[in-house]
């Protein structure tokens, strides 16, 4: 174990040492109560040691300190000349776990020295198997929001980052745009080259969204099927539209070959823009329907372009 020992005097502190040392213990050791704390910061002990009767900040007063300013717990054992009733009931009051008394018997050091090796062993497990369960927590995060397929959010994340940026948008009064976007002639694209091969145009669709969609806080997902939704906080009319057109352009550029479109012999989407000041009357259910609408004005009026509505 990594022992703090803290006593004020040197032969104690000393004799102390030599003895958790053969032990097999490691042994960092504090002269007054307040190197006892900064210690115990800078060290991370398994066991303190700790010498009642201390100037300035006394045995009790550590430990207490300890238990007030610390969250994980750590074994404290008291070394004191005295050991009437009080006194170690005053000690583990303070925060402390037992009570050796000094001259310290070295089989008695032996046998709770094992002890707190014990206790060691399970608090480093514990340790172990908490940082496991915060690592597979954040990875169900992970997969809980990200669509299976192409790796961007998935409807639930996009849900729920809507209503958090229509609250950020709303409080400080600044414009919050949506994009809804659907794939052209899907089906017929499925019919023509395949289920698989539709799985990878998809995948290609949500890279470029995401090379298109560049601010920390703008989110491009995947809202279903083969409709993807991209919302922009802090982003007006004008800005909404620019990223649409980009995303256009990319997907005109990679030509993905689409023979059973009637629009364009190459893959092409339809998007609805909407832009908002969110307010009492604007909800997020609002700005989807409106984001909707828009789109279903780009299918009607042709496909392969971007509508934009205002609320
Ligand atoms: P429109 O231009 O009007 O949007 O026509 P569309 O064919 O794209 O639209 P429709 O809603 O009729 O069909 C959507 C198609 O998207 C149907 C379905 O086969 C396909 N699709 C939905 N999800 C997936 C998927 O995960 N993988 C594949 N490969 N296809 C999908
Ligand atoms: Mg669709
Ligand atoms: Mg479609």
């Amino acid at each position: 174990m990594k022992i703090l020992l803290v006593d004020d005097t040197k032969s104690e502190r000393l004799l102390m040492t030599a003895h958790l040392e053969s032990l097999g213990h490691t042994v960092v050791s504090g002269i007054n109560g307040q190197q006892a704390l900064e210690l115990y910061q800078s060290v991370s002990p398994d066991l303190v040691l700790l010498d009642v009767i201390m100037p300035v900040l006394d045995g009790h007063q550590v430990a207490r300190e300890i238990r007030n300013s610390f969250e994980e717990w750590v074994p404290i054992i008291f070394l004191s000349g005295r050991n009437n009733p009080d006194d170690i009931v005053a000690g583990i009051e303070s925060g402390g776990d037992d009570y050796l008394t000094k001259p310290v018997d070295l089989k008695i050091l032996k046998a709770k020295m094992s002890a707190m090796q014990r206790i060691a062993n399970m608090r480093h497990k514990l340790i172990a198997v908490t940082q496991e369960l915060e690592n597979a927590n954040q990875e169900l995060q992970q997969m809980a929001d990200s669509d299976g397929l192409t790796g961007i959010a998935n409807r639930r994340c996009i849900d729920e980052y809507l209503v958090r940026m229509h609250g950020h948008c709303r409080r400080y009064k600044q414009p919050l745009s949506l994009i809804m976007l659907d794939i052209d002639h899907f089906k017929a694209y499925n019919d023509t080259y395949g289920h698989l091969a539709g799985d990878s145009c998809l995948k290609k669709m949500a890279k470029v969204m995401k090379l298109c969609v560049k601010r920390p806080i703008d989110l491009a997902g995947r809202y279903g099927g083969e409709e993807f939704c991209i919302i922009l906080p802090d982003t007006d009319q004008q800005g909404v539209l620019r990223v649409a057109k980009l995303l256009q352009n990319s997907i005109h550029k990679m030509a993905i070959p689409h023979t059973g479109s009637i629009t364009k012999p190459f893959v092409t989407f339809s998007a609805g823009c909407i832009t908002a000041i969110p307010d009492e009357q604007t909800d997020t259910m609002t700005l989807f329907a409106r984001a909707d609408e828009a789109l279903y004005i780009a299918k009607k009026n042709g496909r392969d372009q971007i509508q934009q509505i205002s609320l």
